[in-house]
């Protein structure tokens, strides 16, 4: 079918969806309320009748369903929309009968219509539980939802690397109690997305909040979503790295350039010989880049290289995402960028279309690496986007 069926996909907790009809994506804010989070992966969702109408009466697309004249009377309703990928374009306007049938395809399988966790905020953080596994020397790696958290444990208290989401705060606190009394003194960013910060409003109060220069930026001022409150951004920034001497080790926070945003850090935790990549690495599966927040593919697949040539080869690596990893598994994850990437690029030179890439689709090698969030045909496009 042709047209604005779509799918609704949580990014990682940044309140937002991406609605993907064919030619065009759009970013929307979905409250947190509906975003029925599990342990990773991330569930997908469907949109409410609401928000796939709003999204749908974005200026400079047609919609060819008799609500459209209600869609565009919505747009008022505060939902705020940013484009990204290729440039918004119409879209031919399918026949009402089958949108409709579409649209009723989308209700049904919705949990909003069903009544699930999405009508209860206070359910969609309530099964998830705060795993803690020792990673190496002072180092442990809390799991829950959202980016997977680093912790340092020892005589000087307690140091975390990034803290998922805040709903979560309260587990995660009795998660590092379990880990030690000592006191949270430092809260370090990798990123500023809200499944790897939103823990920041309720720690921000008792420790210091580290994090790259464009973190705190894009925290108080983000692309899309709401500004995050005083006691949410970091307190101490930097443009190229900083140290920390704690627990007995250096863990030196190490700022790359443009990557998985323009504000990305690499942790590693010198003694223990453990770094933490932040989104820098998805262990297993094809990575989010998110190019309206600085990132592009380039400098992603540069910056896991950097970290590659410098990373012992027996240390241990927590992805921003999957389970605890070794140098061989982001080896891995780099030559999947960089096949995947010049598979979709050599095609793009020789003058195919984005569909025909996506129907072609990536080498079966890769067909593991599809997951919720980030399908083949998704990674395609983000590669293509990427693409100068
Ligand atoms: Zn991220």
């Amino acid at each position: 079918m042709n047209g604005w069926f779509g799918f609704i996909g949580v990014e990682f907790g940044l309140n937002q969806g991406i609605v993907t009809v064919p030619g065009l994506q759009a970013v929307v804010d979905i409250p947190m309320a509906t975003v029925p989070f599990g342990n990773v992966p991330v569930w997908p969702l469907l949109p409410s009748e609401e928000r796939l109408l709003s999204a749908m009466s974005v200026p400079g697309m047609t919609f060819g369903c008799p609500s459209a004249g209600a869609a565009r009377r919505r747009r008022s309703n505060g939902n705020r929309f940013i484009f990204f990928g290729r440039r918004k374009r119409r879209i031919p306007a399918p026949d009402p009968g089958t949108t409709m049938n579409a649209l009723a395809l989308l209700l049904l399988a919705s949990p909003l219509v069903h009544g699930g966790a999405a009508h209860h905020p206070q359910r969609d953080f309530a099964n998830v539980e705060i795993r803690a596994t020792p990673v190496a020397g002072a180092v442990h790696m809390l799991e829950g939802a959202g980016g997977n958290i680093g912790v340092s444990v020892g005589e000087d208290g307690i140091l975390i690397v990034d803290d998922q989401f805040a709903p979560l705060a309260d587990k995660i606190r009795a998660a590092l109690k379990s880990l030690g009394e000592g006191k949270l003194r430092f809260v370090l960013n990798t990123h500023w997305h809200g499944d790897h910060t939103g823990g920041n409003a309720s720690f921000g109060g008792e420790a210091s909040i580290l994090a790259h220069a464009n973190v705190r930026k894009r925290l108080a001022d983000p692309p899309r979503g709401q500004p995050s409150p005083k006691e949410a951004l970091p307190v101490v920034t930097f443009d190229e790295s900083l140290s920390v001497h704690f627990n007995g080790e250096e863990i030196r926070m190490l700022h790359l350039p443009d990557g998985h945003t323009d504000g990305d850090s690499v942790i590693h935790f010198t003694g223990s010989n453990v770094v933490h990549m932040g989104d820098l690495f998805f262990a297993g599966r094809f990575p989010f880049i998110d190019l309206g927040s600085g990132g592009t593919v380039d400098g992603y697949v540069r910056n896991v290289e950097t970290v590659l040539a410098d990373v012992p080869a027996d240390a241990k690596i927590i992805p921003g995402h999957g389970p605890l990893s070794t140098r061989e598994d982001l080896a891995a994850f780099h030559r999947m960028l960089r096949e995947t990437v010049r598979f979709v690029r050599e095609r793009k030179a020789a003058g195919k279309s984005l569909a025909d890439v996506q129907a072609e689709g990536l080498p079966a090698e890769w067909a593991s690496w599809g997951w919720e969030f980030i399908s083949a045909e998704r990674w395609i496009e983000i590669a293509w986007g990427g693409a100068r």
